[in-house]
């Protein structure tokens, strides 16, 4: 059972390196501009917003929508002490 387990790593192995070596041979389409490899769907459109922490519940929260409460920050006025 191990030694077929290692042959399946292996195979496996062996077929990641060919694909990958056949992405580098072929390249770029000749003629063609290369398309982008990967783009971010939404990158452009949303700026990169700072994240804040609600010292309450932990939360990762945009700071658009921080609630300051004695020094601190919370997600929403319900977990700001009052
Ligand atoms: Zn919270």
């Amino acid at each position: 059972m191990t030694r077929l387990l290692f042959w399946l790593a292996l195979v496996f192995l062996v077929a990641a390196a060919v694909r990958s070596k056949l992405r580098k041979m072929s390249g770029p389409p000749p003629g063609g501009a290369a398309p982008a490899p990967n783009p971010p769907p939404r990158a452009a459109e949303q700026p990169i917003e700072r994240m804040l922490q609600c010292a309450h519940c932990g939360v990762h929260f945009p700071a658009s929508e921080n609630v300051p409460a004695n020094g601190r920050d919370y997600c929403s006025p319900a977990h700001a002490p009052h």
